[in-house]
């Protein structure tokens, strides 16, 4: 089924709002779906431009749903936050994740890491670093090979509390990256406390970077910022090789994107990484 896109999400999250019916009922469609397993992963290869190695991966969910089709995470995310339900989704999701990894590190490929988005939920339910401990325990991963994605609006909607748990994940070992960086509020003197080991460039920046000046200005300073700041620095949405070349030239060496794949489910991703290790 076809994958509806970003400009589409208000309009089907109110069309499943109705469809679905009241919040209960949005609920329990959601567990449901977690009971029949009709939750997938898909997962998108992050590259280093410099070795063309792939070095890691992002864990993106979906939604195979018996009447609807492939669903679109901007159509059920906001749904899953609203309920609570987010919770064990995103469990779920870590659980998987995890699991997946392990797998591909078994068959070889030990450097591996995966990037794993988190909801402010998430964040702010207790215990929440003990269950990330947990669960890369049983899945035998070491935690510098989990990389989890967080926004700023989710780290500004208590600053206190989420730089206290990125200390807890930082001490943990495991690797904190800033997702969709540039959109959000954060302040530079928030990013300074902030435990973080990666920024994230937004695919908006990155989309028109080789026609917009102001783009191509931001994106540059993004990367300068996290040079200076001691950061890695990756690009998401680069779908050209003009968009690649410019980063490249401009000191950004991770990217991901279209250019190299879309987000493919775990067998395909499974070829793609064998195609990487044959190049
Ligand atoms: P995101 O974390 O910013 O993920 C990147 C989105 O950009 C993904 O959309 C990906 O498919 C898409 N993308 C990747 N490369 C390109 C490209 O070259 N061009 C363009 N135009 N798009 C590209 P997706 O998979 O639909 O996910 C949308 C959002 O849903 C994610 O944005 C993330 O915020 C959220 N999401 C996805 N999976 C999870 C999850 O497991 N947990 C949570 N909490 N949120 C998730
Ligand atoms: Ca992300
Ligand atoms: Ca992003
Ligand atoms: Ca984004």
């Amino acid at each position: 089924a076809k994958e509806l896109g970003g400009d589409n999400y208000k309009f089907y999250t109110r069309a499943m709002r109705e469809q679905l019916g009241e919040r209960v009922q949005i609920e329990s469609a959601l567990r449901r779906a977690l009971e029949r397993h009709e939750f997938v992963l898909y997962y998108q290869p992050q590259v280093d431009i410099g070795t063309g190695r792939i070095v890691g991966m992002e864990a993106l969910i979906r939604w195979q749903h018996p009447e609807m089709g492939m669903v679109a995470p901007a159509r059920f995310i906001p749904l899953a936050e609203e309920t609570g339900m987010i919770l064990q989704m995103g469990a779920w999701v870590l659980r998987s994740a995890c699991q997946q990894l392990r797998t591909w590190q078994c068959e070889g490929r030990r450097n591996l890491r995966v990037a794993v988005n988190v909801s402010a939920r998430q964040m702010a339910e207790q215990g929440f670093v003990g269950s990330v401990a947990d669960t890369l325990g049983e899945a035998g991963i070491e935690p510098c090979c989990l990389e989890l994605e967080l926004t700023e609006s989710l780290v500004m909607n208590d600053v206190e509390h989420a730089v206290t748990v990125m200390h807890e994940l930082k001490r943990l070992g495991v690797k904190l990256a800033i997702d969709d960086f540039g959109t959000g509020y954060s302040s530079l003197a928030h990013l300074k406390r902030f435990a973080i080991d990666v920024l994230k460039i937004d695919q908006a920046f990155v989309r028109d970077l080789t026609v917009d000046p102001d783009d191509a200005a931001i994106v540059t300073t993004i990367i300068a910022l996290a040079a200076n700041l001691n950061l890695e620095v990756i690009s998401e949405g680069v779908e050209t090789l003009d968009q690649l070349s410019f980063l490249r030239e401009h000191g950004c060496h991770q990217m991901q994107g279209y250019y190299f794949s879309r987000p493919v489910p775990a067998v395909a991703f499974g070829a793609v990484l064998a195609e990487n290790e044959a190049q």
